[in-house]
């Protein structure tokens, strides 16, 4: 148990019966320390199904489930590990009932909610509806309702939203449906006014472990301490150096509070860090100086000093990715780490990885965009998504349009309008509209017909899904019932080209092997044998569909370059780091000229919270670590002039910006055509991102 861990991880680990603050800085082994004290814990006799992990992202709850099985083999998929949101959905798939929630409540996804809104406020315009949404969600994360929103709006924009969350709150009931801030706030909800509900899951929860605590919100703190109530057995890990999603509500409140509000709170600092050489450790220090100290850290590393931090200046977007390449395929045939995934490129923001994808796919080299556009994002899956949040919820009306329009089934928006006016009239889901005796008043014959038949439709997938497994339903049932409503002929008549239709329909496929393994039974151990997993319904898979945001399972093992927004790439390592457009206006990064008239102390905090993604940047580094800044940058269509940032500076590196070595560059062709020499003999790596 011990090997490891050195003495301030082993204290974390083992101090079991209360509560527990981890604060130290990056690559301290803070993630670690949660998941030997999983191991702990059930070595200590807690049942596996009482504790709960609860990680940022589900890529870290899928790593952290991994790192676990290691330690305690197959107990480990017993234990919840997930994210605040996923847990919300176990919370109100058992209880919410009790809030008048169906156990088949659908999550609405982002792009539902916009024409939601759209249609509540009577705009057709998307931004404006987005708006709405930003301002409706910080006002639900602050666990605020319609009504107290109303009375909170300070200015008509505000009275306007408010009355606009009214009116979408009312939808949300009306469709058994859930946005993402509801994940959190129906279950805190639930929790304080149900005292028997709340008794029930501070008795179920033995332990509760958090990871990344300081980028917790206001209503997760809240719904933590309800969850673990008096007893107060938990474990928090963090750093407030790293707290980067102020801008979505994370408060650092949550890490001050901590110590108040548990009086018998443990606090442990980690202070040797195991990731990073010395040289990068101490740029990451530098920069992070100016920032106003919450808690005093020291970190230092044993890993020696290692090759000094890179700058380099690039002329253009193209030039930086033509030399984040070249240093790459150096690196890769000086280095002893010679995977392409030991290697990443980090970015402020998404955009700015089309250049890198287009000098990677030039020089063959194979990546992927993590947190790039997401596979449950494409047409073709929210397609097949509608149809199964519509067989799992009747009153999911946002997928009844969807799922009625796709493939086009002689329902059109006329018909839809009358179908929808009618089921407000009547008060109604769609669905049940469908089949009310007095329709025919409101739609016309033909109409009707079609919707008949598409009502039908749906009653016979739902039938055959509810009387098989979920396992059985997404391996064959899928299929054939995609054959029977004539998706795969649909792709192919509305794509001009057959092969991006039969990408598309490969996609299709892939996303029902997907679902046949989330919905458990026969699957493979790492040993390749034939072992049962838990078994997972229909209902439960489509439930998580919505939290996912990447297809997590396929990324892990795939041998490619990584590129990542630095948000992204929180809580992850890669020996060699790239560090892209460290310019003034990118990083720190700068909306528009009207933020200069925002007080000087919002400004202010801005920048730190940029200082922070500064120094996750660095902290990502193992090995080695190159920044580069932009001489000239594109903004909008034109080309400017481009500053490094105040960053670079504060790095404090003790040498000059490192000069386009020509041998570099050199090595870099060499290395490119026996690259291209072997590949070609072998089978050809293609890029994994579209
Ligand atoms: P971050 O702040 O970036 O989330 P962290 O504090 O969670 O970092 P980990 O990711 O847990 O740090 O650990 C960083 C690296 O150091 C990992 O590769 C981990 O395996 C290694 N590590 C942590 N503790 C030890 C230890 N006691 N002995 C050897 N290696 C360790
Ligand atoms: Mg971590």
């Amino acid at each position: 148990m011990s090997a490891g861990l050195n003495l301030a991880q082993l204290d974390a680990v083992n101090h079991l019966g209360g509560p527990c603050l981890v604060l130290a800085g990056a690559g301290s082994g803070k993630t670690r320390v949660i998941t030997h004290k999983i191991a702990r814990l059930i070595q200590a006799g807690l049942a596996a199904e009482r504790i709960a992990a609860i990680t940022f992202t589900n890529k870290a709850a899928a790593e952290m489930r991994e790192r676990a099985g290691h330690l305690v083999g197959r107990d480990a998929k017993k234990v919840v590990i997930c994210t605040f949101h996923a847990l919300g959905v176990r919370l109100l798939r058992e209880d919410g009932q009790v809030l008048g929630l169906k156990q088949q409540f659908s999550i609405l996804d982002t792009d539902d909610i916009t024409s939601m809104l759209k249609d509540c406020g009577g705009t057709t315009d998307a931004a404006t509806a987005r708006q709405w949404q930003w301002t409706i969600s910080g006002w639900k994360s602050a666990g605020l309702t319609a009504e107290q929103a109303m009375k909170e709006a300070r200015n008509e924009d505000e009275r306007v939203a408010a009355a606009i969350m009214e009116r979408y709150q009312e939808r949300l009931t009306a469709y058994q449906s859930v946005d993402f801030d509801d994940l959190i706030s129906l279950p805190l909800k639930l929790l304080r006014d149900y005292p028997e509900v709340r008794e029930k899951w501070q008795q179920k929860m033995g332990h509760v472990l958090v990871d990344e605590y300081q980028d917790t919100n206001a209503t997760q703190y809240e719904l933590l301490k309800l969850l673990v109530g008096e007893r107060a057995r938990f474990t928090a890990v963090g750093d407030d150096d790293q707290s980067i999603y102020g801008w979505r509500g994370a408060t650092l409140d949550n890490l001050k509070r901590l110590p108040q509000d548990f009086p018998a709170l443990r606090v442990i600092k980690l202070e040797q860090n195991y990731r990073s050489t010395s040289a990068i450790l101490r740029a990451a220090n530098n920069v992070i100086g100016p920032n106003p100290k919450l808690f005093p850290k020291t970190l230092w590393s044993d890993l020696g000093e290692g090759e000094p931090v890179r700058v380099v200046a690039a002329d253009n977007e193209d030039h930086e990715a033509e030399r984040a390449v070249a240093r790459i395929q150096s690196l890769r045939a000086n280095s002893t780490h010679k995977e392409w995934r030991d290697f990443a490129i980090l970015y402020r923001a998404n955009h700015m990885a089309r250049a890198f994808e287009t000098a990677l796919r030039r020089a063959n080299i194979p990546y992927k965009v993590s947190g790039g556009q997401s596979f449950f994002d494409k047409a073709e899956i929210r397609d097949l998504c509608a149809w199964l949040r519509l067989l799992v919820n009747n009153n999911d009306d946002p997928a009844f349009l969807r799922a009625a329009t796709t493939p086009k089934r002689g329902i059109g928006h006329t018909t839809l309008g009358q179908l929808g006016t009618f089921a407000t009239q009547y008060k109604l889901s769609l669905f049940d509209a469908l089949f009310s005796h007095s329709l025919p008043s409101a739609v016309s014959s033909r109409a009707i017909t079609a919707l008949h038949e598409f009502g039908r439709t749906v009653n016979d997938l739902e039938y055959r899904a509810r009387h098989t497994t979920g396992h059985e339903a997404a391996r064959t049932f899928l299929t054939d019932w995609l054959k029977d409503i004539g998706y795969e002929q649909f792709l192919y008549d509305s794509e001009e080209s057959e092969k991006v239709a039969a990408a598309r329909w490969s996609n299709v496929l892939d996303f029902c092997d997907w679902m046949a393994g989330r919905c458990g039974g026969q699957v493979a151990d790492e040993a390749g044998a034939q072992i049962e997993s838990e078994r997972k319904t229909l209902m439960e898979v489509v439930q998580t569909i919505a939290l996912i945001s990447t297809l997590s399972e396929r990324e892990q093992d795939q041998n490619v370059v990584t590129l990542s927004t630095l948000h992204a790439s929180k809580g992850l390592e890669w020996p060699h780091v790239v560090l892209v457009g460290v310019n003034e206006g990118l990083l720190p990064f700068k909306t528009d000229e009207a933020d200069s008239d925002l007080p000087a102390e919002v400004l202010a905090q801005r920048v730190q919270e940029e200082r922070r993604l500064m120094y996750v940047g660095i902290t990502r580094a193992q090995r080695t670590l190159m920044v580069s800044w932009l001489k000239r940058r594109k903004k909008g269509r034109e080309s400017v002039p481009g500053t490094p940032s105040r960053f670079i500076k504060e790095m404090a590196l003790d040498q000059a910006t490192v000069k386009e070595d020509p041998r570099e560059k050199l090595r870099a062709l060499r290395a490119e055509f026996a690259q291209r020499a072997q590949d070609s003999a072998a089978t050809k790596p293609s890029p994994t991102a579209p």
